[in-house]
């Protein structure tokens, strides 16, 4: 293992970081909705538009080679990161984008009146919405696997479910809301001795642990770029080779052809084939070199990082009288969504912005399991490496104090 980060350095590479809001410095505990962006991201992105600006893929010019090669070259890293090969990686707009892919070019063909879709109860709606838009033109079920009330996944009730009509089970790999981290390859064991596909939503496990997808044993993995340091709109679905090249296209146009002919198109080899139009080229070499930026710190010391500074923010918040924590699962990461008695999420966020700190409230895309629990909306301070204990004690203060004022 690499040398451990100097964690208050590592923070000096986050610009944004150094801000003030309304007075206050900036206490940012919303790295679960999108991350916050170090320099080497930042310094990528402006040094492809200020050097190497050209389409990729289309231009024998040297500027059309640069920019190919390196959007190229941040597929073959963020490949190499997931432990993939880079010709199954289809480079998205993110999470939402790659299981609508699932769902419309592998789904929508193949299921019928009969079939049925298992999901769980800790899913975001990206990963419930697609299935139900399947489900409604196909004529196929939905059923939900159910939760424990610590938030762990039932997994006797996942059994009882993968009965022979079900299909495809779609499950997160950590949930946004709980943090839970499922156990994607005993899960996925499960499903493949049923001859079940699975789809696992890695949106929250990949700037939080490190994923080597070939053991997890699913079918489709997809992720978002804006979360692990990314800019927004990048992301990826890996998809099993057998799959990419069963699968028609979801989107036609540029770039996903090989020959085009009024009576017949011949579509590139994937992942080109599902890769329609001009991409985010800029954004796909960000997050190249924000999947760098992740390798030089490690992985596992990411990790041990943010586990720590959970204990410390769950032993703090303990002591606040009438604070209730949403998924107490073992191992689970570093989420923590709360409610004060007597105080509305919103209401708690908004004197926590006042103190300078981003907390997310409200139902984090997640009705079904805001329904599970009985509240229309939670506060949800999520950390990441970048966070410190300062700031810990500073959400611990804010909160005490919102809530004498919210009494
Ligand atoms: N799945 C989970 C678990 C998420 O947390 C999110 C984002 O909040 C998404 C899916 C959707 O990601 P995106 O909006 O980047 O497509």
């Amino acid at each position: 293992m690499s040398a451990r980060p100097d964690w208050l350095r590592v923070r000096a590479d986050f610009p944004v970081l150094t801000r003030q809001v309304h007075g206050k410095p900036l206490v940012y505990l919303d790295s679960a909705n999108t991350s916050q962006k170090p320099q080497a991201v930042i310094r990528a992105v402006d040094d492809f538009y200020r050097e190497h600006n050209a389409n990729v893929s289309r231009a024998v010019h040297a500027l059309g080679s640069e920019a190919t090669e390196a959007y190229e070259g941040a597929r073959a890293r963020l490949a190499r990161f997931i432990n993939v090969p880079a010709d199954e990686l289809v480079l998205t707009s993110g999470t939402t984008f790659g299981i609508n892919l699932v769902a419309y070019s592998w789904a929508l063909p193949r299921l019928s009146a009969g079939d049925t879709i298992l999901l769980t109860r800790m899913e975001h709606h990206a990963n419930i919405v697609p299935w139900q838009i399947v489900a409604e033109r196909t004529g196929a079920s939905i059923k939900v696997v159910d939760i424990t009330p610590a938030g762990e996944l039932d997994l006797d009730d996942l059994r009882a479910k993968l009965t022979g009509d079900v299909k495809l089970l779609a499950f997160t790999h950590v949930s946004n809301v709980l943090g839970t981290v499922n156990p994607v390859a005993v899960i996925c064991r499960e499903a493949r001795k049923r001859g079940v596909v699975t789809v696992v939503d890695g949106s929250q496990a990949l700037p939080h642990l490190a994923v080597d997808i070939p053991s997890l044993g699913c079918d489709f993995y997809a992720f978002t770029g804006h979360k692990m340091l990314g800019p927004t709109g990048t992301g990826g679905l890996w998809a099993r080779r057998q799959h990419l090249r069963e699968m028609p296209p979801f989107l036609g146009g540029g770039e996903m052809i090989r020959e085009v002919r009024f009576e017949k198109t011949v579509y590139n080899d994937p992942p080109h084939k599902f890769e329609a139009g001009t991409p985010n080229i800029a954004g796909v070499i960000g997050l190249g070199a924000a999947v760098d930026y992740l390798e030089t710190l490690g992985m596992d010391h990411i990790h041990a990082r943010e586990q720590a500074l959970l204990r410390i923010a769950e032993e703090r918040l303990a002591e606040i009288p009438g604070l209730r924590i949403f998924g107490q699962a073992p191992g689970k990461a570093a989420v923590i969504s709360f409610l004060v008695d007597g105080a509305h999420a919103h209401d708690l966020a908004t004197l926590l912005d006042l103190e300078g700190i981003a907390v997310r409230s409200g139902h984090h895309c997640a009705h079904p399991l805001m329904a599970h629990f009985g509240v229309a909306a939670t506060c949800r301070a999520s950390l990441a490496f970048y966070n410190t204990h300062v700031e810990i004690e500073r959400l611990a203060e804010a909160i005490t104090k919102a809530r004498t004022l919210l009494a």
